[in-house]
């Protein structure tokens, strides 16, 4: 299958895409023929989470045989999760609940890089490409450590992930520091998560002028911008889907609304993707917390990244430019590669664009957006957990505020919230939400939330205090070149 940058006509086979992650234009990859693409949810009705990613994959990804993914996808999630499902869908009134952090490392991220590097070293494999390679990371939090445990000890590959020193939190920081493994490195940067992540950028530019090959290491990314971390986002819509199917909780054939918290725009371009392959999709609720960058931009069609920049409660959705966006403009520009690399470069120099009337109304035909305040994240916990006993982390909590927007509005079909990360994840928020005083160890944290709902603390965060620090590297936030290159030459 051919894959096009977003940018120019630039394509490549699917194998590579998933290897540059991003093109040499600096655009985006995307299937030449999304449209063409179908996977119908009746073949998928009756199979298990692995079967219906396998099949979602290869139809993604051609270069595969149906054995070999199948076997792929096992080696990815089997025995991974907490359950055998992976995503499980739970009904909390009205609405459904996807539970997407029942993974290794308790977010959503887990779902995706859990498969990554499986089709990373597939895909090198087919490619008789012996290099290693090495992935580099910038966080502010969730998608180090769930990259260090899809990467630890997955040969022919390494993994260095930056983290701001002081900027993520005590059990964010205790999940990546004590990360076993003899391929993966975890170092502080003096500086917040924008300095990490323009060290990581120019490091990529700059290595992409010399030649690492001669080291036998080539460079990649796992975030996002990579349509193998992508693709397998695709597969728990069409599960949650088949699973409120087998329940009777609607029929094959219903339009049905996904409410995704978003950040990067990832997960929820996985929905479009899914509708895209002919899943019965109604409307899917673009969720934002109080950087509200694109609830502005799906209403009006101005995207104006000049704002000023809120640290939230829901921290990994605060971000003021979306990456993936400029996938789902591809798509509903209908392929004008010309006009998004102009969006793309004025939002660069001028920081912003404002989209033409057609495009906005085809965007508008299958986005609602709604965005959420600080304060009313806190309510809504506490009001999910007092009327239904469920108990949901911040980011989950923007979705089921915004859904509750999205459904005075519209009242067509069954409404599925995307639920990202454990509560146990962000235990200080969530515990003062149910009107309890947080210690000041984020630790006993855990065990004060765990003694106030007798909600389970995940295998992953029990026992986190106890473990071995591994990795004390701190470092200046414009040495991030040198310690690769260093890295890279031993
Ligand atoms: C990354 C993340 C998001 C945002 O997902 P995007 O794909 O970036 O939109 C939401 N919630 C949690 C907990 C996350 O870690």
């Amino acid at each position: 299958m051919l894959y096009q940058s977003t940018r120019s006509r630039h394509t490549v086979n699917s194998l590579q895409a998933i290897l540059e992650g991003i093109a040499p234009d600096g655009g985006l990859y995307l299937p030449v023929d999304l449209d063409s693409l179908n996977v119908d949810v009746a073949r998928v009705a009756d199979k298990s989470f692995e079967e219906t990613a396998a099949v979602i994959l290869r139809t993604l990804f051609d270069e595969f045989t149906e054995e070999e993914m199948a076997d792929m996808v096992r080696r990815a999630y089997r025995g991974k999760f907490e359950t055998e499902d992976c995503t499980p869908t739970v009904k909390v009134g009205g609405d459904y609940v996807l539970e997407l952090f029942r993974g290794p490392t308790s977010a959503f991220k887990d779902v995706a890089l859990s498969m990554l590097p499986v089709l990373i070293t597939e895909a090198k494999k087919k490619l008789g490409i012996t290099e290693k390679i090495l992935i580099l990371t910038a966080t502010s939090g969730d998608t180090g450590k769930a990259a260090l445990e899809g990467f630890h000890d997955v040969e022919g590959t390494g993994i260095i992930v930056f983290y701001p020193n002081g900027g993520v939190s005590a059990v964010q920081k205790a999940q990546m520091v004590t990360q076993e493994g003899n391929n993966v490195t975890v170092c502080a940067i003096e500086g917040n998560f924008d300095d990490a992540q323009t060290g990581v950028k120019n490091t990529f530019a700059a290595c992409a002028k010399k030649d690492l090959t001669q080291y036998g290491v080539r460079l990649s990314s796992a975030n996002s911008i990579n349509i193998g971390r992508l693709a397998p986002q695709i597969v728990y819509y069409y599960k949650s889907y088949c699973d409120l199917v087998a329940a009777g909780e609607i029929k094959m054939g219903d339009k049905i609304n996904f409410v995704v918290p978003t950040g990067n725009f990832g997960d929820i371009l996985a929905g479009y993707f899914a509708k895209c392959l002919g899943l019965p999709v109604n409307k899917l609720v673009c969720a934002s917390n109080q950087n509200d960058v694109l609830t502005e931009f799906l209403n009006t069609g101005r995207y104006d990244r000049r704002r000023e920049f809120y640290r939230t409660n829901s921290p990994s959705m605060d971000i003021l430019v979306s990456s993936n966006l400029e996938r789902m403009l591809y798509l509903a520009a209908k392929g004008d590669c010309d006009k998004i690399a102009g969006y793309m470069k004025a939002l660069n120099e001028e920081g912003e664009y404002t989209v033409d009337a057609d495009l906005l109304a085809s965007l508008q035909d299958t986005f609602f957006a709604g965005c959420c305040s600080e304060e009313k994240t806190l309510q809504t916990i506490r009001d999910t957990y007092v009327t239904y006993g469920y108990l949901c982390d911040t980011h989950t909590a923007v979705a089921v505020a915004v859904a509750k927007d999205f459904k005075a509005t519209e009242a067509e079909g069954k409404t599925v919230i995307l639920s990202t990360a454990s509560p146990y994840k962000f235990p200080v928020s969530v515990l003062s939400a149910i009107g309890k005083e947080p210690d000041a160890d984020e630790f006993r944290v855990m065990e004060q939330l765990n003694e106030a709902t007798q909600v389970p603390v995940p295998e992953g965060l029990a026992g986190l205090k106890e473990k071995k620090v591994l990795h004390t590297d701190v470092i200046p936030k414009d040495a991030i070149l040198d310690y690769v290159l260093k890295k890279v030459e031993a």
